[in-house]
């Protein structure tokens, strides 16, 4: 799976803290993945009236439509007749905006408990300690958590978050190094493009002459590497040579010759692989890994947790986005039973919603 983009400035890049023991944020429902589904769950959720968060394991939303086909369009969203995949996931994104919901980028949902002395609510953990007292866990994980496809070269463990990167988090780290970015989608070569304005020198390290990124990026490579802003070697990684904590040289295999490139850091963007996580050992029942949802709620073998999207199942369930729409719409309206039991949710349509019209005005707090 390729990483096409770079994360975008304009999408909320959050930290992760260090694992704390800070107290958990207290919110109604938690929404694993920032897909197109969880996107517009948050919506739906603030729309009922559900206090919302949502964590994702990558640095930015979108799921599969931003990491696997931003460029393609999409012609099965109703009411758009066709557009990008990306342009998608920006319309959610502004679609939501008003209602400020906090997501958590960066981190990955691990572990779900009942709270001990209060069965009625949950408490989620994620990997970089952060943790939430909720009513619900809505799951729109998708195909499950994207990770990055890693070097497997056995030198390579040691010299991860170092000097080997599989994302670009902080240009600045880059000034004045040898950089070495192996890969051959867009991401590889707009990282390429961008990290040659600051390192010393940028090697972008490609099996095949051929690319799988725009056509645009890869001719303003092209006129890079003539220009001598930069080299373009064909080749594999062969070995990474060290002293001491420091990289110092890949060894490259081409269809000649072993090479030695000199090089400080090596950022490695070979695309992402889906793992099916932590959340396959939340004790829900499962089908082919994905989890087995009653399709009058969308809730999983277990009370207060739901799930939508492509990572639901039911006889018939079709991986589309419309679809992951219209379940997490159904499993919210049963999450608010769960947040406010003592309360009846009544049905208002948005166009008579006076609470979303003045949220959409004027936002809210
Ligand atoms: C090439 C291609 C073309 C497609 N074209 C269409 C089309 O034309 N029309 C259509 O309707 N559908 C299309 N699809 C399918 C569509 O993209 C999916 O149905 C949709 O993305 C599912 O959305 P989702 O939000 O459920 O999951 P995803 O988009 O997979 O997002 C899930 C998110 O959850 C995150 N996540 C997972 N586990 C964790 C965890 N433990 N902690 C934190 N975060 C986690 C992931 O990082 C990811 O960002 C296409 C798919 C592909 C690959």
């Amino acid at each position: 799976m390729q990483n096409t983009h770079p994360a975008s400035p304009s999408q909320d890049v959050s930290t992760p803290p260090a694992a704390t023991n800070t107290e958990p944020v207290r919110t109604d429902v938690l929404i694993v993945g920032a897909g197109p589904v969880g996107l517009f769950a948050a919506f739906q959720a603030r729309v009922l009236g559900l206090q919302c968060e949502i964590v994702d394991v990558l640095d930015r939303a979108g799921g599969q439509c931003t990491e696997l086909y931003p460029e393609k369009p999409i012609y099965d969203i109703p009411a758009v007749p066709g557009c990008l995949a990306q342009d998608l996931v920006d319309r959610l994104l502004e679609q939501c905006a008003p209602f400020a919901v906090p997501m958590h980028f960066g981190q990955r949902v691990e572990g779900v408990q009942e709270l001990p002395g209060e069965p009625q609510r949950l408490l989620v953990a994620t990997d970089a300690g952060k943790r939430f007292e909720v009513a619900a866990v809505l799951i729109c994980a998708g195909a499950g958590a994207f990770a990055p496809q890693r070097v497997s070269l056995p030198e390579a463990a040691a010299l991860e978050g170092r000097h080997l990167h599989y994302a670009v988090r902080d240009v600045s780290r880059f000034a004045g190094k040898r950089v070495i970015v192996a890969g051959g989608g867009d991401s590889a070569l707009d990282w390429a493009l961008a990290l040659r304005k600051v390192a010393a020198r940028v090697t972008l390290l490609h099996r095949r002459e051929g690319f799988r990124a725009a056509d645009h990026t890869v001719a303003e490579m092209r006129a890079a590497v003539a220009a001598g802003e930069m080299d373009f070697v064909v080749g594999m990684l062969g070995a990474l040579q060290t002293e001491g904590d420091a990289l110092v040289a890949a060894q490259v295999r081409t269809r000649e010759d072993t090479l030695t490139l000199p090089a400080d850091e090596l950022v490695a963007l070979y695309g992402l692989v889906s793992e099916p996580g932590p959340i396959a050992h939340w004790d829900l029942d499962m089908r082919a890994g994905r989890i087995l949802v009653d399709t009058t709620t969308y809730e999983s073998s277990r009370r207060g947790i739901f799930a939508a999207g492509d990572i639901a199942f039911y006889p018939n369930k079709q991986k589309l986005i419309l679809s992951g729409f219209h379940e997490a719409a159904l499993a919210l309206r049963r999450a608010y039973h769960y947040a406010f039991p003592d309360k009846a949710l009544v049905h208002v349509h948005t166009s008579n919603n006076a609470a979303l019209k003045e949220a959409l005005t004027h936002g809210t707090d």
